[in-house]
C-alpha cells in the first residue's frame, strides 16, 4: 500500500487510549510522523515505542489541554521537534452523564474544559502550522478533523452538557470548515456511535452500572472503525473535503 501521509506530520490528542491510540496507529501506517498528545506519558511513551520500533516517527507530548500555556507549548514543541504540522485530530474527551439535578457541577465544568476549551487552545495554536502547511507541503493541503459523537446530533435525557459540548464542536466545526476550506485547511467532524474504549470507565458510580445495562447485549464499535474514518478523511485528494461522518454500531438505534 502506498503510504498516502508520507513526509506528513500529525497531532493526535487523547492519544493514550481508546480512539485516538487507534488513530495514532492508523496515521502512522500512513506514513505520517505522529505526535502523540496526553496526560498519561507512561501510556504514550509505550505507543511511540510500538510505532519506532515499526519503523515509524513518534513524538510524546505530555500536556493538559485545559491548560491554556500547556496547549500552546505542546503545539510549539511539535512544530519544532518534527518540522512542521499537516494534520490536526482533537480527539481528547470526558463524558459525565446524569440527570441534571443530580450531577455535580464540577463534572460540568470538566466536560466544557476538556471537550471545549481545550479543542479551543490545541485548535488555536495548531490554525497558522496548518495554514502553513496547506501552502508548502507536497499534498497542498491540511486537516483538522475534530472528534465529536452522535450526541453532537441526537440530544436525549442524562446528558445535557456532553450534548452541549459535542453540538457545540459541531458548529464550530462547519463555521471553521467554511472559513478554511478557500485555504486548503479541511475542517472535519467525526460522531462515533457506542465505541468500546475507556470513556465510560470515567462514569460516577451508579450512573456507570446504569450505561452499563444500557448498552448490555449491543457489540459496539471497536477504536480502529473511528480510525478508519479518520484515516480516510485525511488521505483524501485535496480535491475531496469529506466534511462529516456519522459511524454507529450497527445494532444502535
Ligand atoms: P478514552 O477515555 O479512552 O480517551 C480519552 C482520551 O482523552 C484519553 O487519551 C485521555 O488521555 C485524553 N484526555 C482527557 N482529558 C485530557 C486532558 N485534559 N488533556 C489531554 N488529554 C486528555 O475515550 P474515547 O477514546 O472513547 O474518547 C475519545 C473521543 O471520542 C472523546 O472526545 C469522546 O467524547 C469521543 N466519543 C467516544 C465515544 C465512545 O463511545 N467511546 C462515542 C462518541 C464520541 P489522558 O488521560 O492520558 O490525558
Amino acid at each position: 500500500m502506498t503510504a498516502r501521509l508520507q513526509n506528513t506530520v500529525a497531532l493526535v490528542t487523547g492519544a493514550s487510549s481508546g480512539i485516538g491510540e487507534a488513530t495514532v496507529r492508523g496515521l502512522a501506517a500512513e506514513g505520517a510522523a505522529v505526535a502523540v498528545l496526553g496526560r498519561r506519558r507512561a501510556r504514550l511513551e509505550a505507543l511511540a515505542d510500538t510505532l519506532r520500533a515499526e519503523g515509524g516517527t513518534a513524538l510524546v507530548v505530555e500536556a493538559d489541554i485545559t491548560d491554556k500555556q500547556q496547549a500552546a507549548s505542546a503545539l510549539e514543541s511539535v512544530v519544532a521537534e518534527l518540522g512542521r504540522l499537516d494534520t490536526v485530530v482533537n480527539n481528547a474527551g470526558f463524558m459525565g452523564v446524569g440527570q441534571a439535578v443530580d450531577s455535580p457541577l464540577e463534572e460540568w465544568e470538566h466536560m466544557l474544559e476538556v471537550n471545549v476549551q481545550g479543542l479551543l487552545y490545541v485548535t488555536h495554536a495548531a490554525l497558522p502550522h496548518l495554514l502553513r502547511a496547506a501552502e508548502d507541503s507536497p499534498r497542498s493541503v491540511a486537516d483538522l478533523v475534530n472528534i465529536s459523537s452522535t450526541a453532537g446530533r441526537v440530544a436525549r435525557p442524562g446528558t445535557a452538557v456532553y450534548n452541549l459540548t459535542k453540538f457545540g464542536i459541531n458548529g464550530f466545526t462547519e463555521a471553521l470548515r467554511q472559513e478554511l476550506s478557500p485555504k486548503h485547511v479541511r475542517v472535519s467532524v467525526v460522531e462515533p456511535g457506542t465505541v468500546d474504549t475507556e470513556l465510560g470507565t470515567h462514569l460516577r458510580d451508579g450512573v456507570r452500572q446504569a450505561v452499563e445495562r444500557q448498552i448490555a447485549g449491543m457489540e459496539p464499535l471497536r477504536p480502529e472503525d473511528i480510525a478508519d474514518a479518520v484515516a480516510y478523511i485525511v488521505t483524501r485528494d485535496r480535491r475531496v473535503a469529506v466534511n462529516e461522518i456519522l459511524v454507529r454500531a450497527g445494532d444502535q438505534t
